[in-house]
């Protein structure tokens, strides 16, 4: 059995309504070619299921999911010569930069000169509360 919502642009894709370059599909995944691409060869691994974001998505279909960005991400490396470097972006929310509520793992090819940037703007540790926030989750998983 599997989900699907009838409004979203993604189910649509999965089932042929939207047209869009496929790259892959299996019995648990579909990878496509994004129409807004960031860079060349970015792309889209997704699940056939509708998950809106990961808190509802099965672990074990996630990494289905990533089983299929891994076998993508290295032919898109192997398909635009010179470009060896490449971004697995998964956004879950509006918040986090989510646009289509379907989860979606992005496939970015990176160069020197394509002008994305890269901000990573790292903080510090502070270590009491690295202790409480272990503490909260290590409980969450274990509870
Ligand atoms: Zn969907």
């Amino acid at each position: 059995m599997s989900l699907q919502d009838p409004d979203c642009i993604f189910c649509k894709i999965i089932a042929g309504e939207i047209p869009c370059h496929k790259l892959y599909e299996d019995d648990h995944t579909f990878a496509f070619l994004d129409i807004g691409p960031l860079a060349k060869g970015h792309c889209l691994v997704i699940p056939k299921d509708h998950h809106a974001t990961l808190a509802t998505m099965p672990p074990e279909l996630a990494g289905k999911c990533m089983e299929t960005v891994t076998r993508l991400a290295n032919a898109v490396m192997a398909s635009l010569p010179g470009v060896d470097a490449y971004n697995v972006l998964q956004n879950n929310g509006e918040v986090a930069g989510q646009v289509v509520p379907h989860v979606h793992f992005h496939i970015i090819p990176r160069t020197e000169a394509d002008g994305l940037g890269y901000r990573w703007n790292a903080g510090q540790l502070d270590a009491d509360d690295a202790e409480s926030l272990k503490s909260a989750i290590v409980d969450q998983l274990t509870g």
